[in-house]
């Protein structure tokens, strides 16, 4: 495992591998690494003959309210994590490597979807995943990303984008990961209290009980969402926001669904201080 901190030297590291026609898999995270993260470094892996993994908390993504300055750093240990599940290299870059004009005057956005759910609250970020996310392509050349679906509306814009400008790699979804209780992974668990994180776990138990009420037959919209909802209140969350919407392309559904619609929904809640996002398919 080789931690590498320049645009040039992981160019000149990657490129005589990819002569060799060897294949790159690329996992973006932000660091703080755990299992869900361990998740996509594994699909690499098993897919891939070299593993990037890549460490960085991408200020361009984050409103100026947000936790950029409290996100927990440790590249050594995630460095360690990511050797131990078979990555080669981690390409940790710095702020001034990644934008050394400051922010960037080149950036690349999805007007139609950016402003829904997250970014109806997070002004800019998905401009600012999207443009990190095309640099770490336009870097790497990799022929594989991998993204979670924890990130649902994440990673259905990166696959958007993907298609509409025609980057040569193929993205990956992995499912969630969750806790053994049901909580799905993330950095920012660890800003939760003990009793936050209890109290947390109405996210995904909200969620299932409306996947079980939806098949056993319930198919009121407003009614699948109030189930969310009320799980949520009811452990003294704040809802941001509870949309259940299509997956082919991200609009919300209304009134009864229909037995063909696919369907997931979509959550974002408070416990705390610390902002929560979730997600199920329903079929
Ligand atoms: P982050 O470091 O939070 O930006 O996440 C980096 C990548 O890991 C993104 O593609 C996330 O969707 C993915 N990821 C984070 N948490 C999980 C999880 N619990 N399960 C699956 N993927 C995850």
């Amino acid at each position: 495992m080789q931690i590498i901190k320049s645009i040039e030297s992981l160019r000149e590291t990657l490129k005589p591998l990819q002569r060799e026609g060897k294949t790159i898999g690329l996992v973006p995270t932000m660091g703080a690494l755990h299992d869900g993260h361990g998740a996509l470094i594994k699909e690499s892996v098993k897919d891939c003959d070299v593993t990037v993994v890549s460490v960085f908390l991408n200020p361009i993504q984050f409103g100026r309210n947000e936790d950029l300055d409290k996100y927990p750093k440790r590249l050594e240990a995630d460095a360690n994590f990511a050797g131990s599940l078979g990555a080669d290299y981690v390409f940790a870059p710095s702020v001034a490597e990644m934008y050394p004009d400051g922010d960037p005057l080149t950036m690349v956005r999805n007007e139609t979807l950016e402003c829904l759910y997250c970014g109806a609250y997070r002004s800019g970020h998905f401009r600012g995943v999207l443009t990190v996310v095309s640099k770490l392509f336009l870097i790497s050349k990799a022929d594989h990303a991998y993204f979670g679906e924890k990130d649902y509306q994440q990673v259905f814009l990166i696959e958007h984008m993907v298609k509409d400008l025609n980057f040569d790699i193929k993205i990956h979804r992995v499912p969630i990961v969750r806790d053994a209780t049901g909580l799905a992974l993330s950095s920012r668990n660890e800003y939760l209290t003990d009793d936050e994180r209890k109290r947390a776990l109405a996210i995904s138990a909200g969620l299932k009980e409306a996947k079980d009420a939806y098949l056993a037959g319930e198919k009121g919209v407003s009614k699948l969402r109030d189930i969310v909802v009320k799980s949520i209140v009811l452990n003294r969350g704040q809802v941001q926001f509870v949309e259940i919407v299509n997956q082919h392309n991200l609009q919300k559904f209304s009134g009864v669904l229909k037995p063909t619609d696919k369907i997931v929904v979509l959550v974002a809640a408070f416990f705390g201080k610390t902002r929560l996002i979730d997600n199920i398919e329903f079929n």
